[in-house]
């Protein structure tokens, strides 16, 4: 595996990804720019959302925070806003975090160096291969689960995906077939990865190193990638209390890191004088990457004014209704709960 990519055997592979990305480049609005900016908005943004859902979101971003000290600047709150329905809020939190760190470590000026890059919080080793290549003519490979799937396909490798070490192996694998355009190349492995090689069902007559690929003439392109351990969901069950009155209910921000950081949710608990009030319990589920959630939520309508100022005054929750409540970001299961009792 050691080798110097520019004696590799298998440039010409790196050499045939190139030009096919030269034709088939899907035109997307990330790629008529270099602005190290954007392309990390954009890394970020589809790191975990496919980008015809993404695409309106990243435009609103980048409309509403064009550059680094528009985003510093702005509010959490806001940029978690703008950051609804993609999910995954931490990384809004960190992206904000990040342009306060570039603001103050490094004036304002993205950091174009690969290891400093890669100091700004949430970024990882791809993000920043992907910034400082695309950007900086960096040559480390944005090595991902394309780059795994791809690579191990045509090698026909059956290293473990799962191991700890499949990063570092996987970037030696690359190095092999990697040309000096580092940037394209890496933007070509992910257009290969999510157009062509697909996890299921490649389109393997398409795909322009087809005859260089062990998988394909093995026909056994569903073996690879190799992928022993399976991280395994584990159940979580939450209670909430949606308690309304007049149209206004009762919100608060998530103060903890476990899931849905600084979303906004309903009151977890309510005191003994609220549930006569109770008025009916809608049990949903919600899938999260590590989580399988049962949430059970609890309509509690107080028609008594009394009651409802005294839990109010006593306790530390923000009276919204329906139209404030856009503006903030629930967790997707309490978001549908009040588009659903606003039809109600
Ligand atoms: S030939 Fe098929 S399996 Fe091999 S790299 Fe191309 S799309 Fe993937």
């Amino acid at each position: 595996m050691e080798k110097d990519n520019k004696t590799s055997d298998f440039l010409h592979i790196g050499n045939k990804l190139l030009s096919w990305y030269g034709k088939n480049a899907r035109d997307l609005p990330f790629r008529q720019t270099k602005d190290p900016y954007k392309i990390w908005i954009c890394e970020i943004v589809f790191q975990q959302t496919r980008i015809s859902q993404g695409l309106n979101h990243y435009n609103n971003f980048i409309k509403r925070f064009p550059d680094v000290k528009t985003l510093a600047e702005a509010e959490e709150n806001e940029v978690l806003l703008y950051w609804k329905g993609l999910g995954y809020y931490s990384r809004a939190i960190n992206i904000h975090k990040a342009s306060q760190q570039i603001m103050n470590d490094y004036h304002g000026v993205f950091p174009a160096d690969y290891e400093e890059i890669l100091k700004l919080k949430g970024v990882g080793k791809y993000t920043a291969a992907a910034i400082s290549s695309i950007c900086f003519d960096g040559k480390m490979p944005a090595v991902d689960g394309n780059f795994y799937r791809v690579l191990s396909r045509i090698f026909a490798d059956d290293f473990d995906i799962s191991n700890s070490r499949a990063f570092s192996y996987f970037s030696q694998l690359a190095g092999l077939v990697m040309p000096e355009n580092v940037g394209d190349f890496n933007q070509a492995m992910m257009d290969l990865g999510s157009e062509i090689c697909k996890p299921k069902n490649p389109l393997c007559s398409e795909c322009p190193v087809n005859d260089d690929c062990l998988a394909f003439s093995l026909d056994k392109t569903s073996d690879y990638p190799v992928k022993t351990k399976k991280v395994k969901a584990s159940d979580l069950s939450l209670k909430y209390y949606f308690v309304h009155r007049n149209g206004q209910f009762l919100i608060r921000q998530r103060k903890d890191d476990f899931i849905w950081k600084k979303l906004f949710e309903f009151p977890t608990a309510i005191s003994a004088e609220l549930e006569p009030f109770i008025k009916g319990v809608k049990t949903v589920t919600h899938k999260l990457t590590h989580k399988n959630l049962t949430i059970e939520i609890s309509s509690v309508e107080i028609d008594s004014e009394a009651v409802w100022n005294r839990f109010t005054s006593e306790n530390e929750y923000i009276i919204t209704d329906f139209e404030a409540s856009h503006e903030k970001s629930f967790p997707k299961p309490l978001e549908n709960y009040i588009q659903n009792s606003l039809k109600d």
